[in-house]
């Protein structure tokens, strides 16, 4: 959703609480689309300072369905997200140049999905596990070793699997 801001803007000490919600379902990016299953209301304070800043901040959480880094299988992540911005007024009212402010501004409308957006992508955990002892997946036929073992002889790995495997043992070393 798309908050507009002009009167945040041009009125002098203008302040307001506000309570909104993202229309934000899928988080996509280089590392693949992942479904936001929970999203707490995103509490905004908006508050002009003497006609100079408008204050953005507030804070909100969401979960995220990620993967486990091992087996693959989908680990609910929460990740908080909190904002506090300041945007000079001046610049940005007398030039149209917007290089310098915050991606989720677009002239005067703040771009709630943008903004949740950019701060899952710079909160995404570096690694993820369903839990600390995952046993990951067989290299060669691809079972999940938490539910159980498989038969495969694991110490001649398909070449084609090698290099996997060679992630997996980073992994276990770690
Ligand atoms: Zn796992
Ligand atoms: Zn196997």
């Amino acid at each position: 959703m798309k908050i507009e801001l002009n009167e945040f803007f041009s009125t002098i000490g203008k302040e307001e609480r506000i309570s909104v919600n993202t229309d934000l379902e899928l988080f996509e990016s280089k590392l693949g689309s992942f479904q936001i299953t929970e999203k707490a209301p995103f509490e905004l304070h908006l508050l002009n300072q003497e006609g100079k800043t408008l204050l953005v901040d507030g804070e909100t959480d969401v979960t995220v369905n990620t993967v486990c880094d091992r087996c693959l299988t989908d680990v609910p992540t929460s990740i908080h997200i909190t904002i506090d911005e300041a945007l000079d007024l001046e610049t940005m009212g007398v030039t149209e140049d917007e290089e310098d402010g915050p991606a989720w501004l677009e002239g005067s409308e703040l771009d709630l999905d943008k903004m949740v957006y950019d701060e899952i992508l710079v909160n995404w955990p570096t690694k993820v596990l369903c839990r600390e002892n995952c046993k990951g997946i067989c290299s060669v036929c691809g079972k999940n070793l938490n539910l159980g073992t498989c038969s495969c002889d694991r110490s001649v790995p398909d070449p084609r699997m090698a290099a996997i495997q060679d992630i997996f043992n980073q992994f276990k070393e770690v």
